[in-house]
């Protein structure tokens, strides 16, 4: 599956450059190797169509071929999810509304967010609702989620879809084969912890604020009263190698670190990660700061023994 979205990538960029795809594809590799290969082919191959001044501009991409960092996204999904309509108002008093769906082609399905309130009264008016077809114009993937914002289009569609791939697509890899912006899942032991760091997030969009003399300001929402958020850094061994990994608040909890306030209590808790094993599902970034690929994890599964046990039975 991964794969063949790679190819196509390849032959989307060859056709727009009018070169052939072997020839794009040596750059691709050419561009991995400078990098030490801490790039994924489809993070190089992006990286490439850059270079060649290429955009996916205009163009109706498939959901499995969506990007990190791609602007003026263009796809069509059917809805298979949608949350309820949000309110918030910032603190210089405007209104805000945020409505999260997901939508699902044949190859894959993506976390939708609308912020437009032209958009969203589409969906409080009752016209865009589960199993409708939507097209999506002019959005940006943002980290894997799909933002629209004022300048972008939501429409219904009239494409229809057979079988639509509801599963998270989350492909298995070992630690030595990461690459930047690999969205993947490890079966890893926890072989390091690191003492809890305190940042301060937005109660909305659950991001980052920066501190602005004595008030917390968040880039989409102005002035908030911030919510504490704590975050550990692991290193995770899979046996071909190991990684610097990052663990937030929410998926704390599910690895049973619970007394954050608590130094004592919670050294004995980071103790008690040490040896485990789990599988660890999120997103292969590079840190500035320390020039290394990170693991951001956003997910932890027990390891599945009949799940394993089938899979080497079936090598
Ligand atoms: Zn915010």
């Amino acid at each position: 599956m991964v794969q063949d979205n790679y190819e196509r990538i390849l032959e989307k960029i060859a056709k727009s450059a009018g070169l052939e795809k072997e020839e794009i594809e040596r750059r691709v590799e050419a561009k991995r190797a400078k990098l030490s290969g801490l790039i994924s082919k489809e993070g190089a191959a992006q990286v490439i169509a850059a270079e060649l001044g290429i955009s996916f501009d205009n163009e109706k991409l498939k959901i499995e071929e969506l990007l990190s960092g791609m602007r003026k996204v263009n796809v069509v999904g059917k809805i298979v999810n949608v949350s309820p309509v949000r309110s918030f108002t910032t603190k210089r008093g405007d209104e805000g509304k945020v409505v999260n769906l997901f939508i699902a082609d044949e190859t894959s399905n993506v976390k939708v967010v609308l912020w437009d309130t032209n958009h969203i009264s589409l969906i409080e008016k009752g016209e865009i609702i589960e199993d409708k077809v939507i097209e999506i114009i002019n959005a940006t993937m943002r980290d894997n989620e799909l933002h629209l914002g004022s300048f972008s289009e939501l429409k219904l569609s009239t494409e229809t879809f057979g079988k639509i791939q509801t599963e998270k697509i989350i492909s298995e890899k070992n630690i030595s084969d990461f690459g930047i912006n690999d969205n993947t899942s490890v079966r890893a032991f926890i072989v390091q912890s690191f003492e809890p760091r305190f940042f301060n997030v937005c109660p909305e969009c659950k991001k980052k604020v920066n501190i602005n003399e004595d008030s917390f300001v968040c880039g989409e929402h102005g002035n908030v009263i911030p919510e504490k958020r704590a975050l550990i850094n692991l290193v995770l061994d899979d046996g071909t190698e190991s990684i610097r990994s990052v663990l937030f608040h929410d998926t704390l909890v599910s690895l049973g670190i619970t007394e954050l306030d608590n130094p004592e209590r919670l050294l004995n808790q980071r103790e008690d990660l040490l040896g485990k094993e789990m599988v660890f599902l999120g997103n292969v970034r590079m840190n500035t700061y320390f020039n290394n690929p990170e693991f951001i994890i956003n997910g932890v599964k027990s390891v599945n023994l009949d799940e394993l046990i089938g899979k080497l039975e079936n090598k």
